[in-house]
């Protein structure tokens, strides 16, 4: 059929414009199609979607590497903004063509369900509002990200001030939170009214489709087929029953070692006993060889896998000037490879994000053989369990004597760190979740004065522990700065979710450490081609959402966290001791 398309590659789509690529569309679309030519069909597909992803995933990677050359500003922008979003609108229309076929293949079954699901809720009448939120979102991100503040006379931007926020001078971290918070105060009413456009937009969008709210909305557009709305109010109440209280726990450990009369949302960032920054890490190249040796222990393959990255320049870690910032894993389909973009300084942040982002290429690698483009990149449920769960798995080699990061010490900060973010991250991740629901389906998600005493209520349930006498305007501020809320609605469970399911991957690990890296690497292995569930399971986990497998797990991160937190205590030991309990 389209046969000229084998002899392709991404460097022949660097320039494209849209109507290049439409041209592709229209033959596909126009191509007569049966059961008996439509395997060839959907392979021409997507090898054409791959060699255009790839394209636009190196003309994303070039920009975000060199933010002040125009010419990669540009090429960067045609991709994201004109022609990404035109091939989903005309895949919606190729997809048409295969479901009216009546095509079924086993491992098809997932991908046709979604299919089908964007066929339901899709209105052309839509496609104007669409646009109106993409507009509105670019505000907030232009009124957030312009947010500055004077710090001892130097105007410094919101981000900047999060260091400030880990100094051992309890004065310095209290002024970096109420600058940083005042300032989205200042900005409350702007956002508020900014909110209400975006409220109204998607509630029409849902009333268009058909459904009664945006939450109904939201749970088809993100094919969540395995759990429904009632399950993420059953997650939202066991994590006030089991994570909170362990939170609270933690939180007055902490209390007690800064000697504070109570915790204020400046002290939670700090570190209890006041010392210097760990420093993992001199060079990016030490920062390559080290989590090289490190991924080399989880599992040899995933060693090799790192080392083909450094070989073929698929990482770029360190930071620099004219860099973007933060940090992503990008996939290149086409060549079948993972691209890992990070900004390290050599912190311990730094050390999780690699492993984090790695976890998501490994994923990459062993998605990678899958027939069909499609069928290689599941929800973000599964791929954050591969991210995550990789953040845990590589926790038993960080230390030196293993061939790793940090000394005895500095190893006890790490892991401590990690357990405790883990417990705070699931009490946010609920309350964000939660409010996000009410939003949209209290009936006063429109009322920019409830929305805020709903958040403040909700929040209630979830952060205990913290002192907010007389910050109520800064309280109230904390989801404004939740972009999320605006840029991305009620994608935000799925890190809960995957969390939880990571942390059951690391228990079976701590028994059989080969046997459950095997079943994760199965697991990524299907990419997209079982449900939910089954992925989960093939990995040794379940999609947990009740108290009772909640509180074994957070038993299980306390029982770690405290043996950790026990001074003179050799690594080595720790483990075993946690394990005994
Ligand atoms: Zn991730």
């Amino acid at each position: 059929m389209l046969a000229d398309l084998t002899a392709l590659t991404p460097a022949d789509f660097a320039d494209a414009a849209w109507e290049d690529v439409a041209s592709w569309y229209r033959e596909l679309e126009q191509v007569p199609l049966s059961l008996e030519n439509v395997e060839a069909w959907l392979q021409d597909w997507s090898r054409f979607e791959s060699l255009v992803g790839e394209a636009a995933a190196l003309a994303l990677i070039a920009y975000t590497s060199d933010t002040t050359d125009p010419v990669k500003e540009a090429a960067n922008l045609r991709f994201a903004g004109q022609i990404i979003p035109r091939m989903e609108e005309q895949s919606l229309r190729l997809a048409d063509r295969l479901l009216s076929l009546g095509y079924r293949r086993p491992d098809l079954e997932v991908l046709l369900r979604k299919l089908r699901t964007q066929r339901e809720i899709f209105r052309s009448e839509s496609i104007p509002l669409f646009a109106e939120m993409e507009e509105l979102t670019s505000q907030y991100q232009k009124i957030t990200g312009g947010l500055v503040v004077s710090w001892e006379g130097e105007e410094m931007t919101i981000p900047q001030l999060q260091p400030l926020l880990k100094s051992p001078d309890r004065a310095v971290r209290e002024r970096a939170f109420q600058l940083a918070s005042q300032a989205y105060v200042e900005r409350r009413n702007e956002l508020a009214e900014l909110f209400d456009r975006l409220f109204a937009l998607r509630t029409r969008v849902a009333t268009q489709a058909g459904l009664p709210d945006f939450q109904a909305y939201a749970f088809r557009s993100k094919f969540r087929f395995d759990y429904a709305p009632e399950d993420c109010a059953r997650f939202h109440g066991a994590v006030e029953a089991v994570v909170v209280p362990a939170v609270e726990r933690l939180l007055e450990r902490r209390r007690r070692r800064l000697g504070v009369a109570s915790l204020r949302p400046w002290d939670v960032g700090a570190d209890p006993n006041r010392r210097p920054p760990v420093r993992p890490f001199a060079t990016t190249e030490e920062l390559i060889a080290t989590a090289g040796r490190v991924f080399a222990r989880v599992s040899p393959a995933f060693g090799r896998e790192f080392q083909v990255m450094a070989d073929e320049g698929l990482l770029d870690l360190g930071t620099r000037k004219g860099k973007a910032p933060g940090g992503y894993c990008e996939t290149l389909p086409h060549r079948g490879r993972p691209f890992i973009f990070m900004n390290a300084v050599g912190v311990v942040d730094d050390v999780s994000t690699l492993l984090h982002e790695a976890g998501h290429a490994f994923h990459a690698f062993a998605a990678r053989r899958l027939p069909l483009v499609w069928l290689r990149h599941p929800g973000l449920e599964m791929c954050e369990l591969a991210s995550m769960s990789m953040e845990l798995l590589a926790a038993p080699y960080l230390g030196r004597e293993e061939g790793g990061f940090f000394g005895p010490e500095d190893l006890a900060r790490a892991r401590i760190e990690h357990f405790e973010d883990i417990l705070i991250s699931l009490a946010h991740i609920a309350s964000v979740d939660a409010f996000q629901s009410w939003l949209y389906t209290s009936g006063r998600g429109g009322e920019a004065g409830a929305r805020d005493e709903a958040w403040l209520s909700i929040r209630g349930r979830f952060e205990r522990g913290i002192d907010w006498q007389g910050l109520r305007p800064a309280q109230i501020a904390r989801w404004y700065r939740q972009l999320h809320i605006f840029l991305h609605p009620f994608y935000y469970i799925e890190y809960g979710i995957a969390q939880l399911g990571a942390l059951q991957i690391w228990r079976n690990s701590l028994t059989d450490p080969e046997a459950a890296v095997g079943r994760y690497r199965e697991a990524l292995a299907l990419g997209d081609t079982r449900p939910l569930p089954e992925l989960y399971a093939t990995a040794g986990a379940a999609l947990v959402f009740d108290p009772e497998e909640m509180r074994e797990l957070v038993a299980l991160v306390e029982r770690h966290l405290e043996a950790w937190d026990t001074d003179g205590v050799p690594a080595s030991q720790v483990e075993a001791r946690a394990q005994a309990r």
